[in-house]
């Protein structure tokens, strides 16, 4: 049974997995010892230059880099079955090494200079951009392929977008919206053989769950809703495979005024009931109390083995 076919069948069933989400049994496998994660400042907020392969580089706004390398950090230090998988990997990830690093005794200046080359790799000018377009362009492990049935053709997805006719700002409805994005079964064009695609999920997925950012500034910012951390559901199951919630994206829609275009973005992490704030324009990190109204731009779910 290839993985398209175990989600249609997942599908079949119905609604078992959402008695999964207030399971306590699903928490096992997660730390229990708080660990440091250390605080990846802006790039904006360091005055000198560096250099990289005989070139002056210097960073602006880093805060979408810095909010996923944070997340992942959190997932990394929190999720022990998440952080087998990492583990295990042969492929060589330079994202996940920083993300690491950060839970890790790697001291700051060896990390900068690890996002230095990484961003300089990706970007020729500025790295200030949105979350999804960092994410496009920096996760390597995708959110999940799809291999298209007869030119094995790969597609890789950064994050799940939903649809918010299914989500009605509700986010108890994660599941169903999420469901809903991959109802189709299209049939394989060429060799007529069902499905089309096999599907991977990866032992990361993002969920875009505000997916309204596309819009103009001007006519999104009254519209960004807010709402409570504790409110997104704790687990989420695809393809079969059951997730645990790791992070949050939070964001602050930009500032007509400032002349701001991106916004701000900053990770919250959970650990055991708590969440704590990494804001890279912050000195600090800063527990935060799960029922603050915040703007919540991407779930991060991390691989939950029993
Ligand atoms: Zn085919």
């Amino acid at each position: 049974m290839n993985s398209q076919e175990q989600w249609s069948s997942k599908k079949r069933r119905g609604k078992e997995s959402y008695y999964l989400q207030n399971n306590p049994a699903f928490n096992l496998t997660s730390e229990t010892q708080k660990t440091n994660i250390k605080l990846l400042k802006n790039g904006s907020k360091s005055k000198s230059m560096s250099r990289v392969k005989g070139q002056l580089v210097f960073l602006s706004n880093t805060c979408a880099f810095d909010s996923l390398v944070q997340a992942l950090a959190g997932a990394y230090a929190y999720n022990l079955s998440y952080r087998t998988s990492i583990d295990k990997s042969k492929t060589k990830d330079r994202l996940m090494e920083i993300a690491i690093s950060l839970t890790s005794g790697v001291n700051m200046t060896r990390i900068k200079i690890m996002r230095l080359k990484l961003l300089n790799e990706h970007f020729s000018k500025n790295v200030a951009m949105t979350f999804p377009g960092m994410i496009q362009k920096v996760l390597t492990i995708p959110s999940y392929y799809d291999t298209e049935c007869c030119t094995k053709l790969v597609k890789k997805f950064a994050n799940i977008c939903l649809n918010n006719d299914v989500l009605k700002d509700d986010l108890s409805n994660i599941q169903q919206a999420i469901e809903s994005n991959f109802i189709e079964n299209p049939v394989c064009d060429r060799c007529k053989r069902k499905p089309k695609y096999k599907r991977e999920f990866s032992n990361h997925i993002f969920v875009e769950v505000n997916p309204r950012e596309s819009l103009s500034a001007e006519t999104d910012l009254g519209r960004m809703l807010q709402h409570n951390l504790d409110k997104i559901p704790l687990s989420i199951t695809l393809g079969g495979k059951l997730y645990q919630l790791s992070a949050a994206i939070l964001f602050d829609p930009p500032s007509v005024l400032e002349k701001d275009i991106i916004g701000h973005y900053s990770a919250a992490i959970r650990f055991n009931k708590t969440w704590e704030l990494f804001d890279d324009l912050r000195e600090n990190t800063f527990s935060m109390s799960g029922d603050t109204e915040v703007t919540i731009h991407s779930a991060l779910y991390t691989i939950l083995k029993k």
